[in-house]
């Protein structure tokens, strides 16, 4: 198209449109006459949006807003969505969207943008820039924003306050026995208690000092919050049974507390099995280079029965001495901004949005004003409730507590930050630029391989959980399963019980051809439900344990494999002679150029280095003698079976063989 004619188009002068063209990111240069047809559709489609955004980066407002710190260094992941570079950058989502328009990229604010243009955007703004995997750069954002947000400035008010501690191990080792034995010799106001509430954590009181645990649904759920950067354990006790030893999950813990570097020790369990033999853990863990102490080493080893509660003062007692060591950390300010994590939420028929929240530092009252989540997505809202995790009403929530709240707007996500805010005009500020996240519309990213994407199998998911904090784990996870021909597809997730709703929902998908799964976690289908479901032939699936309902759907995702093909080729032979041809097989003669011919193999026939046809060797011969081998050299006789292969003098004969072989899920 005529430059002229697209200025004409957009309604400026030539000139003015070759002078902003390469500040929005079309560098045509001021001499082109033409702009390729393609280039000049995309600037007709994107000018008005372009403009918007030209003329708001222009503000003097707005350039002001870019002074980063000096030294600012960001770790970008592979890819992040502008949403979340924004917000590593602490700049607002539309500025960000200007520069990258100013880079010819045109992304809205939940798109995902790589690392390289998100680099160049960056440095453009002054920030240094360091690659990172997309979890470390969640992890290591989280890990500073609390940081900067608990301060130590005031060091005459720093209180101690109560350790954090988290439970990991392998499933059926009995962790969740082990919380609950803690939770029952040491709640510290049995009177008051009662209702016995799962709220994500809990606090019991030895020797006049405050430990809190958490109390997530497993391990899975505790790995999502981790890497969402949810930085909450100080300290954590690794379960492992007496009896069975170290088991997959128990490496995963461990390679997680080493990861975070965290103080753990061992609690060695059921040792009032028969079968339990605690020196077998012992040699096991030293081979995995954690020796125990008693063996010389440095890992702490403690026997216990949570059944029994044989072992549980002393492992207590140790959780002390190991707080003990940690104190820098466990250093707050009370008096300052409430600075709490998420660590269990859902939406209540009747309270609505309900959150438990450890308090990391600071105080949170009734009536203080809070965001959740961050100040570009998350959730504001005024503290209506608190409640202990006894379920009783409480006026203040202290450092190290955890505390259920009510008052939020949305549901907010497991790992997210609450952060106190100091009045009203500043929570206002916030949700207006909250706003300009949600006046975005979302759009479903196009990815460039859709060839490929058709060839895709997709497992589609509807998930039903008790909490929300189990949704995350569990998609987390499923999200986690990663192949290039299979791809699991969660389409609904919901808290609650499995609901008429669902199985329509999955009824349309499989009308569409398509598989489909309703999945429940800690919920149930009404007897009426799982009769709807058998009428419909949907497939309802209820866990209440994480890692079985993902090894479940492993197994159904490698049912939808195809089997992998493997030809090994045999030889050539050239067709040297015909014999017979009939509809569904030909005899030929022919010379073996290279390798050999099996009876039973392949053959390709060739002509013209073009195949044309595809057989199989149901009979071979040299010189008019079956046999089930030629070698290179002879000459021998093929009866090929196939579909009228009309096979020429001068083909050539391409010999091999097939082989299946099912796939598998890599880890
Ligand atoms: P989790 O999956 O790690 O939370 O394991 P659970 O706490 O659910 O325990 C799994 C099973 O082991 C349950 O049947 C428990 O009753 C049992 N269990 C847990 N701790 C002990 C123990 O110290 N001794 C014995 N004999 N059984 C235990």
């Amino acid at each position: 198209m005529n430059i002229t004619e697209l200025a004409r188009k957009l309604k400026i002068t030539t000139k003015e449109l070759k002078q902003k063209l390469p500040e929005l990111g079309f560098d045509i240069g001021m001499k082109a006459i033409k702009v390729d047809e393609q280039i000049a559709q995309k600037i007709i489609q994107a000018w008005p949006e372009l403009i918007k955004k030209f003329k708001k980066i222009e503000t003097k407002e707005e350039k002001e807003e870019i002074k980063p710190k000096e030294e600012a260094i960001i770790t970008i992941p592979p890819f992040i969505t502008v949403h979340d570079f924004a917000s590593s950058l602490n700049l607002p989502p539309a500025k960000v969207i200007s520069e990258l328009i100013k880079n010819g990229v045109l992304a809205n604010i939940n798109e995902r943008i790589d690392y390289e243009i998100a680099a160049i955007v960056a440095e453009d703004l002054g920030f240094k820039v360091k690659k990172g995997t997309e979890e470390v750069e969640i992890k290591e954002k989280k890990r500073e924003e609390i940081k900067k947000l608990i301060k130590k400035e005031n060091k005459s008010k720093l209180i101690l306050r109560p350790p954090v501690v988290a439970v990991m191990g392998h499933v059926d080792h009995g962790k969740t026995k082990l919380l609950d034995a803690i939770r029952e010799t040491n709640v510290a106001d049995k009177e008051t208690g009662g209702i016995t509430q799962h709220i994500g954590a809990y606090q019991i009181k030895k020797k006049e000092r405050v430990i809190t645990f958490i109390d997530t649904p497993g391990h899975e759920a505790f790995k999502t919050m981790r890497t969402r950067g949810g930085e909450v354990a100080d300290i954590v006790v690794l379960v492992i049974a007496a009896d069975e030893g170290i088991k997959p999950q128990t490496l995963e813990s461990i390679k997680i507390i080493q990861e975070e570097k965290l103080p753990f020790l061992i609690a060695i369990n059921k040792i009032d099995k028969p079968e339990a033999d605690t020196e077998r853990v012992k040699k096991e863990l030293s081979e995995i280079n954690l020796m125990p102490e008693d063996w010389g080493g440095k890992t702490i080893c403690l026997k216990i029965s949570a059944k029994t509660k044989e072992g549980l003062d002393e492992l207590l007692e140790m959780i002390l001495l190991l707080t003990d060591l940690e104190k820098e950390q466990l250093l707050v300010d009370p008096a300052q901004e409430p600075i709490g994590t998420v660590i269990e939420a859902h939406l209540d028929k009747n309270e609505g949005p309900v959150a438990t929240v450890l308090i990391q530092a600071g105080t949170l009252k009734i009536k203080n004003l809070v965001v959740v989540g961050g100040i570009y997505g998350g959730t504001q809202g005024k503290i209506k409730a608190l409640k202990d995790f006894q379920n009783q009403p409480i006026k203040r929530a202290t450092p190290g507590m955890p505390v259920k709240i009510l008052g939020l707007k949305k549901v907010p996500k497991t790992g997210d930050i609450l952060q106190g805010l100091e009045n009203i005009k500043e929570l206002k500020r916030k949700i207006k630029e909250i706003k300009i996240k949600q006046t975005s519309t979302p759009v479903e990213i196009q990815t460039k391989s859709s060839s490929k994407e058709e060839k895709v199998k997709f497992l589609n998911i509807i998930l039903r959980t008790d909490v929300l904090g189990s949704q995350e784990a569990i998609s987390g996870a499923l999200e986690n399963i990663k192949h290039p021909e299979i791809k699991i597809n969660i389409i609904k997730k919901g808290l609650g019980n499995i609901l008429e709703t669902d199985i329509l929902r999955a009824e349309t998908i499989t009308q569409r051809g398509d598989k489909v799964w309703i999945v429940g976690f800690h919920v149930i289908a009404s007897p009426q439900i799982i009769t709807l479901a058998k009428e419909k032939n949907i497939e309802i699936k209820t866990y209440k344990i994480i890692y079985e309902l993902i090894e479940d759907v492993k197994n159904e995702l490698v049912k939808l494999l195809e089997p992998e093909r493997i030809k090994t080729e045999l030889g050539k032979v050239e067709v040297i002679a015909l014999f017979r041809k009939e509809k569904n097989y030909q005899i030929v003669g022919g010379k073996i150029k290279e390798g050999r011919v099996l009876k039973d193999a392949l053959a390709e026939i060739y002509r013209k280095e073009k195949i044309i046809n595809k057989g199989i060797i149901k009979q071979l011969q040299i010189t008019r003698q079956d046999v089930g081998e030629a070698r290179a050299g002879s000459e021998c006789g093929l009866k090929i079976e196939g579909q009228n292969l009309n096979i020429q003098m001068g083909d050539v004969l391409e010999i091999y063989q097939e082989e299946e072989r099912i796939k598998k899920l890599e880890d």
